[in-house]
């Protein structure tokens, strides 16, 4: 195994032991250097399982008949986030399937009101839509939009019918970016008929785009999907791409997935924020809904605020003041300033 001149190498990936140590310690260090010990904290609601698509990952799949569909009111969230938002949040996350009515009714409403109420940065992660639904919740005041492209490899891309087609997927990313949105995109590690060469790969691919943001995150087979009885990722190379991507990016927002902890429950998620991650996420999808809202299994993992400041603290960091899209913002001024 050799060093490759873009310094992804296949021994990082795989490292293990000293080795490992000492690539997740030259991450965080980078992470450090850059964000100092805070980390950003965002709150994700999952405003719909309706979905158009039919990943073979993904538990809410539209061939899955048997899944109970659910949408939510934006009334219902705005009481919520209103009302009901933990001190630390700085920004939301709205996340659905492939749900347009679900953007039109749910998302664009509710983003406009917390815009007019709150000071919230505001992300979004609906899916791929058109450039009339992007504009309308660039208008209604999202400014962050996070559109994984989920594999580097085309040929899975398209046997696992991930959403519409990869190049259409990329250009998407592209297409965001450029039209003034900051752009988070991220890949699943450990998906089957997928080996190291294939992360790196989609480490390359990550690299090539115009992002703010990048997360991995590791497979887990997904309960009722086609690909349930498949093996799960291997945490320790989820966590050494993440590492690899901080040092490949020092200046990315790298987020902790919580699926880090169903992979090594009580330790995952924090092994992700010593190898690089400044974001976390807190869940507040209301109880009633989050059963439906399966990714992989109807008994999630939740990470709620408790687990996440806890996890934050015992990793010596601490919730940043600063929200992630004005960050992002003053990043993008201090650019056009120099
Ligand atoms: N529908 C939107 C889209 O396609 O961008 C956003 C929501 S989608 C349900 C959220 C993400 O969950 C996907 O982009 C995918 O990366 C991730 N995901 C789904 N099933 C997964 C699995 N079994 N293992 C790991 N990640 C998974």
């Amino acid at each position: 195994m050799t060093h490759s001149p873009d310094g992804l190498s296949l021994i990082d990936l795989l490292a293990r032991n000293g080795e490992q140590a000492s690539l997740h310690e030259r991450a965080a260090r980078a992470t450090r250097q850059t964000f100092g010990d805070e980390v950003f904290v965002r709150e994700v609601v999952e405003l719909s399982n309706f979905c158009r698509e039919n990943c073979h990952y993904c538990g809410m799949r539209r061939s899955d008949r048997a899944l109970e569909r659910y949408r939510a009111t934006s009334d219902q969230l705005a009481e919520l986030l209103l009302n009901h938002l933990p001190e630390s949040v700085t920004d939301i996350n709205l996340q659905a399937g492939e749900d347009p009515v679900a953007v039109r009714e749910v998302a664009i409403p509710l983003i406009k009101l917390l815009r007019s109420e709150t000071e919230l940065g505001i992300s979004v992660c609906l899916g791929t839509l058109n450039d009339a639904l992007y504009s309308e919740l660039k208008e209604a005041g999202a400014s962050i939009y996070i559109l994984k492209f989920e594999t580097g490899n085309m040929g899975n891309y398209e046997m696992f019918e991930a959403p519409g087609t990869f190049p259409e997927r990329i250009e998407h990313i592209r297409r965001l970016a450029a039209d003034g949105w900051n752009v988070s995109s991220g890949f699943i590690c450990g998906l089957p008929n997928e080996g190291p060469e294939d992360w790196l790969n989609s480490m390359r691919l990550a690299k090539s785009l115009p992002l703010s943001g990048c997360s991995v995150s590791p497979f887990v087979p997904g309960e009722l999907t086609p690909l349930a009885g498949s093996g799960g990722a291997d945490i320790d190379v989820v966590l050494n791409a993440m590492a690899m991507m901080r040092l490949m990016r020092p200046d990315w927002v790298i987020p902790a997935v919580s699926a880090l902890n169903i992979c090594q429950p009580g330790l995952g998620y924090r092994r992700g924020l010593r190898t690089g991650a400044n974001l976390v996420t807190m869940n507040m999808t209301p109880a009633e809904f989050r059963g439906n809202y399966v990714l992989y299994k109807r008994d999630r993992f939740i990470m709620d605020e408790e687990r996440i400041l806890k996890s934050i603290e015992a990793e010596g960091l601490r919730p940043s003041r600063v929200g992630l899209a004005d960050f992002w913002q003053s990043r993008r001024k201090a650019a056009v300033l120099t």
